[in-house]
């Protein structure tokens, strides 16, 4: 295996001391970036789970029973030893000490650093209605989740899912891969309605439906009901009508994990305020992945992105800079796909955001959306045909107007040429 090391870094940033709380994907990447750019500094990453890096995506696909465990995990823990990065499993950080320039773990222990990233992402956010915390209910974030689903799942016999956006679409998703009857209940008239109208939403609802799961409009959960063993036998939605259910299943957002830094400087609002060279407002302490509310060069505003490959590029960005001072910025399109259906599914860049949409249905499974803000495309979904992914993404990347071009942009097919004349780049 060949690693790669600059080998013309000679400055100091070669011997300082580089921490990175958390080992997902943004600290990971961040890690293997760091060693690159800065070959003898000492670089550890600590991490509350007890297994080194897997992919949180394939998660899914075991708790539904179409993978094994081992494909899922990214690294061994020989990975970081080749590297020479020290990985501490199972061990909370409780503290962030700014003046000291240290952390410290739930086990008392103190570790210095010239740097810091802190990417912990962020945890499932509980559901503020009794009982929500009974056996039987599941949020989904960790592999351990995905055993226990996967366990639970199997055996059980009417599901309820909670939690009418990505996540939620998987746990939907897994109960009917395990041929569970479930009901979906949603807040709204449709799926992911920050994102998609009801014309787009019901190509997923028939997709649901045909897989035994019904979609709830106008619902949500006021109360679950327990038996005497204290697991859960139903949800009671705010209508007062009844759903009973074995299995249930919550995705209702994330809580940043923010805590550490309760006594510092670093800003945070919903997540850790970052610019686009991932620095937080301490000038050694830098964040990466889920938790950032970054500065999208391309929104020209804060983003937040929730998302694999945004996480992962961030976690490189951010080391670059901590090695060299703004070095190079975050520029990213975020991309998310869902593989659950016959057809294919993707969101891409801030399709919840925006002063401007337009829309399109081209067949009872193609459907496209794209977001504008000031003229420009900011984010939008693709169901069906995924084709014009990449003529969307250079649009956002070069911040074309083209709100005025509607037409064009919603043909099912169509060139980038044939906007040219008349889309101007803003300054
Ligand atoms: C079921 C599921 C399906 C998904 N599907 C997709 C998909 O299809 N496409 C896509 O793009 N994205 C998907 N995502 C989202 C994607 O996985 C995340 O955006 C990405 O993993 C975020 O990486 P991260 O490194 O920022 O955070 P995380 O992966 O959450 O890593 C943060 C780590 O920090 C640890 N930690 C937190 N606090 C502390 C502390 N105080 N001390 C020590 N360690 C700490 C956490 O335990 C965790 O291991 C999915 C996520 C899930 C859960």
């Amino acid at each position: 295996m060949a690693i790669h090391i600059n080998p013309q870094r000679e400055d100091s940033t070669m011997t300082q001391s580089y921490v990175i709380i958390g080992d997902g994907v943004a600290g990971s990447s961040a890690a293997e970036r760091l060693r690159e750019e800065a070959p003898g500094a000492d670089i550890t990453i600590v991490t509350d789970e007890g297994e080194a890096l897997y992919n949180r995506i394939l998660i899914k696909e075991y708790a539904k029973g179409k993978l094994p465990e081992a494909p899922i995990s990214i690294h061994d823990e020989s990975w970081y030893s080749e590297r020479d990065i020290d990985l501490r499993m199972n061990t909370l950080v409780v503290n962030v000490d700014v003046h000291g320039h240290t952390i410290e773990t739930h086990d008392g222990q103190t570790l210095g650093w010239d740097k810091l990233l802190i990417a912990t992402g962020g945890t499932p956010a509980q559901l503020p209605v009794e009982n929500a915390d009974a056996d039987g209910i599941h949020h989904f974030w960790t592999f351990q989740d995905a055993r226990a689903i996967k366990s639970h799942i199997e055996k059980a016999e009417q599901s309820v899912i909670v939690g009418a956006g990505l996540l939620g679409i998987d746990l939907a998703a897994t109960t009917a891969a395990q041929d569970v009857e479930g009901k979906y209940l949603m807040r709204g008239d449709c799926w992911w309605r920050y994102a998609l109208s009801e014309s787009g939403a019901e190509i997923i609802h028939d997709a649901l439906r045909e897989r035994d799961v019904t979609p709830v409009f106008q619902s949500g959960v006021d109360r679950f009901e327990t038996d005497d063993t204290g697991a859960v036998e139903a949800a009671v939605d705010p209508n007062g009508d009844h759903y009973p259910a074995d299995f249930v299943g919550i995705a209702i957002g994330l809580d940043f994990n923010t805590e550490i830094l309760r006594d510092t400087p670093v800003k945070i609002e919903d997540g850790i305020v970052v610019d686009e060279y991932m620095r937080t407002d301490h000038q050694d302490i830098f964040a990466a992945g889920d938790i950032t509310q970054f500065y999208d060069r391309l929104l020209g505003a804060r983003g937040q992105n929730g998302a694999w490959g945004s996480a992962k590029e961030q976690g490189a960005i951010a080391a670059q800079n901590m090695v060299e001072y703004e070095s190079e910025p975050f520029e990213w399109v975020s991309s998310y796909s869902i593989t659950h259906f016959d057809f294919p599914f993707l969101s891409f860049g801030h399709p919840t955001r925006g002063d401007d949409s337009a829309e399109a249905k081209y067949s009872e499974t193609e459907w496209r959306r794209l977001a504008f803000k000031d003229g420009q495309i900011i984010g939008g979904v693709l169901i069906g045909d995924l084709s014009p992914q990449s003529k969307y993404k250079t649009l956002i990347r070069e911040q074309r107007v083209v709100a005025d071009q509607k037409e064009i942009l919603m043909k099912q097919e169509f060139e980038l040429d044939e906007l040219e004349a008349a889309g101007t780049t803003v300054e």
